[in-house]
């Protein structure tokens, strides 16, 4: 079976995201979608809150499962027994920092695990969760960005957090 981790924050899923996890989920018989845990960024969502909304937009696509993960992916992929990391790369900005992971991880998993990257599609080129933040937080237009669903989870927590 070919398997294949799609690492991130994910904080919140936008339909960037979801176009690779689509294309990645045609290429593996099962990918998994990994939320880091990364106690080093302050995230809008709690890891429990990305890994359901992941679930929710993700759910009538059969081979995805939703996780989430602490510490070294290398370390998680190596107890799943996952081997081919997914990333998306959208402008030349993305390529150097991905060259690099990708590069530390190949050499800290002893060639274990691979990454993979597919290329953003066009009407995704601008998307990030950090700018679909910024763009409600000024109460902007985000449903070009995000799912109806989402978009209701991001209005939802920034008035909590008014
Ligand atoms: P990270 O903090 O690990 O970069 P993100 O959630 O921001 O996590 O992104 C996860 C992955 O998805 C990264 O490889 C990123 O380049 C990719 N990605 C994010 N937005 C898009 C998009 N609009 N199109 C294609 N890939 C994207």
């Amino acid at each position: 079976m070919k398997s294949a981790v799609y690492p991130g924050s994910f904080d919140p899923v936008t339909y960037g995201h979801i176009d690779i996890i689509k294309r990645a989920a045609r290429m593996f018989d099962q990918v998994t979608v990994a939320v880091l845990d990364n106690k080093a960024k302050t995230a809008l969502f709690s890891v429990e809150e990305r890994v359901r909304m992941l679930q929710k937009v993700t759910e009538d696509i059969p081979n995805v499962r939703v996780d989430s993960f602490n510490g070294l992916l290398v370390n998680y992929a190596a107890r799943e027994n996952l081997h081919v990391a997914i990333r998306g790369l959208r402008a030349v900005t993305d390529f150097e920092y991905e060259l690099q992971i990708a590069q530390t991880n190949r050499l800290l998993s002893k060639g274990a695990l691979d990454t993979i990257f597919l290329t953003t599609s066009l009407q995704y080129a601008y998307l990030s969760s950090s700018s679909v933040k910024e763009i409600a937080m000024f109460d902007g237009d985000i449903s070009m960005c995000v799912p109806p669903y989402i978009e209701e989870k991001i209005r939802e927590k920034l008035k909590a957090g008014r």
